[in-house]
């Protein structure tokens, strides 16, 4: 049994009680569970009576936006100006889904300009020392599992409905690549049967989510297993890359290349795998691996990133080819991890 520490539980029930304009953050290039747990807060804490904004750095996918709660969304990139106004009237801060100030981007600086109190509800390992009251628990498979036991752990149960009980779900399922990871302890089946309960339909939200795909992306993913992936059997490794022509050639929209990364695993023997996507000035790459060789270190050390064990993220500066040829270089070092 995970259990939240009660003491932190009570703190922030009465901050949230005694606030009244709440502010919401979430992480650059924001996925399934960073938009999903976020909007739950977002919308439980409107049925509270309190004025809930989320601040997205950049623009999310399409697939994230049928999630209830839309509207009380402000993308940074888009509106600068607004979510100033947003923060110099907050008198309470959440941060969802990370636990470095580094992951709102350049939305960092505006979020953290004001003078209220900050909350942190995360589950990836090592958050830097930023709010005062800390939810960091690694254990959970998603911030949306974490979230829901926080809302059960502060007695709002019967504030769980079903566009919340949406939300939490869709995050759960989306960081657990739709169960297939992440959730192998039984705490996680028992909150989902309790998220269906409250009128979830669990086959709506997967097609939302991943029956939403253009023609075009159907035939990015297909390019890219059929000349972008390169494979290191020494190493059980493979990668795809992506340069921005070749997005753009395949009308590339936010969203699009979500989950190629695991891709490779479907052959048999690969541990490891690296996506390298070219943004307009760096190289961002996603890590993945199956069983214990970490991805989180293997990125903080080699790519200025950080994520869990199994997933994580990192960038470096370009162009492709040397950030690939960077990656190969280090491949031997971890022979013994790997093979
Ligand atoms: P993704 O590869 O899907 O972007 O991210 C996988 C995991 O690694 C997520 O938990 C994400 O928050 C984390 N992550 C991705 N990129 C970075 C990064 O540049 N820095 C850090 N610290 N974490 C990252
Ligand atoms: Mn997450």
């Amino acid at each position: 049994m995970i259990v939240i520490n009660n003491d932190k539980l009570i703190r922030f029930k009465d901050l949230i009680l005694k606030s009244n304009n709440i502010l919401l953050a979430t992480h650059v290039n924001a996925d399934g569970d960073a938009i999903g747990t976020s909007l739950a807060m977002a919308l439980f804490l409107k049925k509270l009576g309190k004025q809930a904004n989320l601040i997205v750095p950049n623009d999310f996918p399409a697939f994230l936006q049928w999630i209830p709660g839309q509207e009380m969304i402000t993308v940074f990139r888009k509106h600068e100006a607004q979510v100033k106004k947003l923060v110099e009237k907050a008198d309470l801060l959440i941060c969802l889904d990370f636990n470095d100030p580094e992951r709102l981007a350049a939305a960092r600086e505006t979020v953290f300009s004001g003078q209220m109190p900050v909350v942190l509800i995360d589950h990836h390992p090592n958050p830097k020392p930023f709010s005062q009251i800390e939810f960091s628990e690694t254990r959970y498979g998603s911030a949306s599992e974490l979230l829901y036991n926080i809302l059960i752990g502060m007695g709002f149960e019967n504030m769980i409905d079903k566009e919340i009980a949406e939300a939490i779900f869709t995050g759960i399922m989306t960081d657990t690549g739709n169960f297939s990871f992440a959730c192998s302890y039984p705490e996680v089946w028992i909150t989902i049967s309790r998220l269906l309960e409250k009128g979830v339909d669990k086959n709506e939200i997967f097609s939302k989510v991943y029956d939403n795909f253009s023609a075009d992306r159907m035939r990015l993913m297909g390019f890219c297993l059929n000349e972008k992936m390169k494979i290191y059997p020494e190493y059980n490794t493979a990668i795809i890359s992506l340069t921005k022509d070749e997005m753009k050639k395949f009308n590339h929209k936010p969203g699009d290349t979500e989950g190629f990364v695991n891709m490779p695993f479907s052959i048999k023997g690969i541990k490891f795998t690296a996506l390298f996507l070219e943004k307009s000035d760096h190289i961002k790459i996603s890590f993945r691996s199956r069983g214990t060789f970490s991805v989180n270190d293997f990125s903080m050390k080699n790519f200025k990133g950080g994520g869990h064990v199994n997933a994580a993220g990192g960038e470096w500066d370009k162009p492709m080819d040397k950030v690939i040829e960077r990656f190969e270089a280090l491949l031997p070092e971890y022979k013994n991890e790997l093979s």
